[in-house]
C-alpha cells in the first residue's frame, strides 16, 4: 500500500471521531470519505461499523465508480454519491454526509437555512442551499448534490427529507463544514423562535465571506 493510501485511511478513519464528537450521528449514520489525489479512488466507511471500530485498516478504497478496490468490508452505501461528486467535481477532496439533528430539521421542511450570522457568511458564503428530494440506490443523490452546489459559494445542501452533504478541498475542510452547518442551523432556528432573523446585507456577506477566505486563521508571515 503506498503511504499516501496509508496516511489517507489513517486520516478519514480519524476524522470520523468528529462526527460523534460534536454529536452530528446517531448509531452508525454518517460518513467521510476522501478523494486520493492523482489517482482514481477514493478512501470511505464501511457500512453499518460502530464508530468505536472504525480503525485505519477497517477503511475502504473503492475507485470513483464506487467499486471496492481494497478493504474486507461493504462501503457506505452513500458510496455512490459520494463517488458521484468525485467524479463531477474534481476541486473536491472530501465529501461528508450526517443527519444531524438541526440541519435535518431544515431539510425535512425543504427550507433554506437563510444567512443571517456572520458566520454563515464567513463559512457558507450565503444561505444554505437545499438539494431535491433524491432515492438511494442510483446516481440521482450525487446528480442533486453537484447540481445545487456547483457554482454556489455553500460548501454544504441539505437534501430535501433527508440530511446534509458537505464538500471541502480535503475530508477536513468537509468535516468542518459539516460542524458549522449543524451549529448555524441550530443558532437559526431558535433565533426563529424568538422572531424573524434579520438579514445580512448581500455586501456585507460578500466582504465577510472575502475576509474569511483571504485573512482569517495562521498563515505564513512574509
Ligand atoms: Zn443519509
Amino acid at each position: 500500500m503506498s503511504v499516501q493510501l496509508d496516511e489517507i485511511r489513517h486520516a478519514v478513519a480519524r476524522l470520523h471521531t468528529e462526527l460523534t464528537r460534536y454529536s452530528l450521528v446517531a448509531w452508525t449514520a454518517g460518513n467521510v470519505s476522501a478523494r486520493v489525489p492523482g489517482e482514481d479512488l477514493m478512501v470511505i466507511k464501511p457500512s453499518g461499523v460502530d464508530y468505536d471500530d472504525l480503525t485505519p485498516d477497517a477503511m475502504i478504497v473503492c475507485d470513483l465508480d464506487g467499486v471496492v478496490v481494497s478493504g474486507d468490508l461493504a462501503p457506505s452505501s452513500d458510496t455512490a454519491a459520494h463517488a458521484y461528486v468525485y467524479r463531477e467535481m474534481p476541486e473536491v477532496g472530501g465529501v461528508v454526509h450526517t443527519h444531524s439533528t438541526y440541519a435535518s430539521a431544515w431539510a425535512a421542511r425543504g427550507e433554506a437555512i437563510p444567512c443571517v450570522l456572520t458566520a454563515m457568511a464567513d463559512e457558507f458564503g450565503g444561505e444554505i442551499p437545499v438539494g431535491p428530494f433524491a432515492l438511494i440506490g442510483n446516481d440521482d443523490i450525487g446528480k442533486g448534490i453537484v447540481s445545487t452546489l456547483r457554482g454556489h459559494r455553500s460548501p454544504a445542501v441539505l437534501m430535501r427529507n433527508h440530511g446534509v452533504f458537505t464538500i471541502g478541498a480535503d475530508a477536513r475542510a468537509a468535516v468542518k463544514a459539516a460542524v458549522m452547518c449543524e451549529d448555524v442551523a441550530r443558532t437559526v432556528h431558535l433565533a426563529r423562535t424568538l422572531g424573524p432573523p434579520i438579514p445580512i446585507a448581500t455586501t456585507d456577506i460578500d466582504a465577510l465571506h472575502d475576509r474569511y477566505r483571504t485573512v482569517y486563521g495562521q498563515r505564513p508571515r512574509p
